[in-house]
């Protein structure tokens, strides 16, 4: 082995990691993996109970997508986009086209969740340029959004945690308030007004900012990393509903919702709407390989086309682009999808019901808040006092606590904060969900009673 000087045993820095807290060890280190469990060095198994941060779709090593991409390996593993193409992406782009709401019906590829939603936000931006209405430079987003960590990515995002450090370096936003039912600013509890408010709020912001905006970004149904807030029924029809009202693009960020978790193939496909711009990522692969995707509607595109010389062309793209491996398990994601019919068994059927029992149980809880989910894509939230919704002190790390004692009882989760991210693939079988239930109780009750 070339060698030139002495370094750290592991040279990994982590992310979203404090790394003093390693001192020179390194974190569990995971070595194989069999449907929906993890295997450490030792041959400990553990229940992948947040899908391997929510990618993970069909379970790991499942024969299909392995095999796909060891089909592909045989042929080519990597080629570019810039100037050329392949076939397993162009057949990609077909069934997405198809199975995307509405008039989507084009697609971008890039490889993470954060460069869709960069994408996103310059064609967004170069639309609207293009259609000459060059005061456009504004975007709506939520006020907990996440997109990613990139810098474009953060300026639409609103978790001053991850956020604010950056301040600086990001262009302004305009922040609507969070429909979130369970902690919100009105005086009151009663639901039906809390909805009508934050309805009202959004409205009021849209037509403020209509003329100069280009568009508003959304996490549809649920935000993710802000903790899990399920949105109001209605309120993503409702920002569709203005959004064309008031003549902005809408760019639904479904990187984490899509594929099924919330239980239709997309978010948006509950409220019937077909945003302009959409933001696929995690687990589109099955959760096997990075490549994301931003579709975009015949409308958008078009507004793109023209002589050379007219410099409507959209100048972006990344090396590894469309990967053909990536796209390889992409398609065979969506093949598993309609052989083993996983949207109506997972959560039409028993899983979801079996999930949401899971979840009422662990609302008896005396430290679990409120409990949010849809489908299979959920999380608790933990709290001090649950009459007050007084939260834990931040340097408790609840949350933290919570899945080092689920990792003793042999399941894998990751926190976010004091909310405990319940989210197995949706290939878990329903004992699965009886050991990721039961575990998750066990941990809760040791660490807080
Ligand atoms: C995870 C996530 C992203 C970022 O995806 P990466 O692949 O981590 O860059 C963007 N938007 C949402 C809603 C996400 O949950």
């Amino acid at each position: 082995m070339l060698r030139k000087k002495e370094v750290p045993r592991d040279p990994v820095w982590y992310p979203f990691t404090q790394m003093q807290e390693f001192a020179g060890h390194s974190p569990l280190i995971i070595a194989a993996a069999q449907g929906c469990w993890l295997e450490d060095e030792q041959g400990k198994r553990y229940l992948d109970g947040f899908s391997s941060l929510w990618a993970n779709v069909h379970g790991h090593r499942h024969p299909v997508i392995d095999r796909a991409i060891a089909d592909q390996m045989g042929r080519v593993a990597h080629t570019t986009m810039l100037g050329l193409t392949h076939a397993g992406g162009i057949e990609l782009a077909r069934q997405l086209a198809e199975l995307a709401p509405g008039g989507l019906s084009r697609v971008f590829y890039s490889d993470s969740g954060a460069t869709a939603v960069e994408i996103a936000l310059k064609m967004a931006y170069q639309y609207w340029q293009l259609k000459g209405e060059t005061q456009r430079y504004k975007f709506l987003k939520l006020s907990e959004a996440y997109h990613g960590d990139t810098i474009g990515a953060v300026s639409l995002g609103g978790m001053d945690l991850f956020h604010e450090r950056f301040d600086r370096l990001l262009f302004s936003t305009i922040k609507v308030p969070t429909p979130h039912l369970y902690r919100h600013p009105f005086a009151g509890d009663d639901e039906k007004e809390i909805v009508e408010r934050y309805f009202f709020l959004s409205e009021e912001l849209i037509e403020k900012h209509a003329e100069k905006s280009c568009g508003f970004i959304i996490e549809p149904l649920i935000q993710g990393a802000a903790g899990m807030i399920v949105h109001p029924p209605g309120y993503l029809k409702h920002i569709r509903d203005l959004t064309r009202k008031h003549n902005m693009l809408l760019i639904a960020d479904e990187v984490a919702v899509g594929f099924g978790r919330t239980g239709k193939m997309f978010a948006s496909d509950w409220e019937d709407v077909s945003p302009d711009l959409l933001c696929l990522g995690k687990g589109i692969t099955g959760g096997y390989l990075p490549l994301a995707a931003t579709m975009a509607t015949e409308e958008v595109f078009s507004a793109f086309l023209g002589d050379f010389s007219e410099l409507k062309t959209f100048f972006h793209g990344h090396t590894y682009t469309g990967n053909p491996l990536a796209c390889a398990a992409a398609l065979a994601s969506l093949q598993v999808f309609a052989e083993e019919k996983t949207l109506d068994t997972s959560v039409f059927g028993p899983k979801a019901q079996r999930y949401s029992e899971g979840m009422k149980r662990l609302e008896t809880l005396a430290h679990v808040g409120s409990v949010r989910y849809r489908g299979l894509m959920g999380g608790v939230e933990l709290v001090q006092d649950k009459n007050m919704k007084e939260s834990y002190p931040f340097e408790q790390r609840i949350g933290h606590q919570v899945i080092m004692e689920a990792r003793k009882e042999g399941v894998m989760l990751r926190p976010l904060g004091d909310v405990i991210v319940l989210m197995p693939p949706l290939a878990v079988s329903l004992q699965e969900l009886d050991v990721l239930f039961a575990a998750t109780e066990e941990a809760i009750k040791r660490v807080t009673e």
